[in-house]
């Protein structure tokens, strides 16, 4: 097995992400200032960029895979060095030699899943659509107002089915003429391209984009902020240009427009988590908060990482598939942080920080004390 990336192979990976952009480093170290695994264990992305620019990266070990692409410290880097792009190159290599450590090891199942049924879960393709039985959801057909794509974690997890459900009666309250795709969808590929499978992301991502295109598909509304990360500013790398829209920002719209009210109380305190694909990512903020705002009762406290400074769940760049050891999870932390600032519910717009946060209130005591909610289960109760 190899144990070190040849030379030539960094120095290809230098000029693919984006020129030298590694040799730009001058290491300053403030990217390991804002990182989050620093609050949990060491690790150093000025030392990965270091070790990567003298073409020393160890591409079996676990320090390639730790990045979970949160954004933070690109924000932070004044010789703009593009530490997410540099990273998955790494992991590019490592999935070409097929170098694995054993906590990366199940993402090549979920590659055989993905390609195979088109979700990572290994269920069947036919199934995509059962979360909404009992509702009224038909099927996308050309000159509908919107089509609707769920997410592989809300059409299948029994937790986030929930968040799909909630807005489908979101939507039927509206009046929005909207329709899915069901088994004719794949997985966005967002998680699978982050792990350097970009084989299996552009198959899912052709696909997606025939298919999208066949069933004349012109505005999508998504749940996940990875769905609307790769449809908004990837899916563009072929040549198609879809009107993409996060469930947060539609709410807001539909309120604006009068064609939705939000009238019961909510009289609890909530604080919001900004998931790092919607905000940092993508510069989406206020919407959810407006939404949150109009609910009569409701009292919203910030945390202090918040918007801009928002702390990672853990769920990014793939690592929602890997085990993160008991001590090591972000999301312990972020719920501490909800708590602390007396939220009796987190509230969040992602599948993966909902994972995350549910985990870690089911291994806290006193689990009881906060509850985690999508924004649309919320929603759906004051409508
Ligand atoms: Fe290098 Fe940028 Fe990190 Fe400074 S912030 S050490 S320049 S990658």
């Amino acid at each position: 097995m190899e144990t070190v990336a040849p030379y030539k192979e960094i120095i290809e990976v230098i000029k693919a992400s984006g020129g030298d952009a590694f040799k730009r480093c001058f290491q300053c170290g403030l990217c390991d200032v804002v990182c989050p695994w620093n609050k949990v264990r060491n690790f150093s992305m000025r030392k990965l960029i270091r070790e990567a620019t003298f073409g020393l990266t160890e591409i079996e070990s676990e320090e390639i895979w730790r990045c979970t692409t949160c954004g933070r410290c690109p924000q932070q880097c004044p010789r703009d060095v593009k530490q997410i792009e540099s990273g998955v190159s790494l992991r590019r290599i490592a999935t070409e030699y097929g170098v694995f450590p054993t906590s990366v090891k199940p993402i090549r199942t979920i590659s055989g899943s993905l390609v195979g049924e088109g979700n990572p879960f290994g269920e069947e393709r036919k199934k995509r659509a059962n979360w909404a039985e009992g509702l009224s959801v038909k099927t996308f057909t050309e000159g509908m107002e919107i089509l609707y794509f769920p997410c592989c974690y809300l059409c299948y997890d029994p937790r986030l089915k929930k968040v799909a459900r909630a807005t489908a009666t979101i939507l039927n309250r509206a009046g929005v003429d909207f329709g899915i795709l069901g088994a004719k969808e794949n997985c966005c590929g967002e998680s699978i391209r982050k792990t350097g499978d970009e084989d299996v992301f552009k198959r899912l991502a052709k696909e997606n984009i025939k298919t999208f295109i066949d069933n004349g598909v012109k505005k999508i509304l998504v749940s996940s902020p990875h769905c609307y990360h790769t449809f908004k500013n990837e899916y563009p790398e072929f040549m198609v240009n879809f009107e993409v829209v996060h469930i947060s920002q539609y709410i807001f719209q539909l309120i604006h427009e009068g064609r939705l009210e939000l009238t019961k109380e909510y009289g609890r305190k909530v604080t919001y988590h900004d998931p790092c694909y919607l905000g940092r990512h993508n510069g989406i903020y206020g919407e959810p908060r407006e939404v949150l705002k109009k609910i009569p009762g409701l009292e919203l406290n910030e945390m202090a990482e918040s918007r801009v400074d928002s702390f990672c769940c853990g769920g990014g760049g793939g690592r929602i598939w890997m085990e993160t050891p008991k001590g090591e999870r972000f999301s312990d932390l972020r719920l501490e942080q909800a708590v602390g600032v007396g939220a009796e519910v987190l509230v969040t717009a992602c599948p993966y920080c909902i994972t995350n946060f549910e985990d870690s209130r089911l291994n806290r005591e006193n689990s009881e004390v906060i509850q985690i909610k999508d924004i649309t289960e919320i929603v759906q109760e004051v409508i």
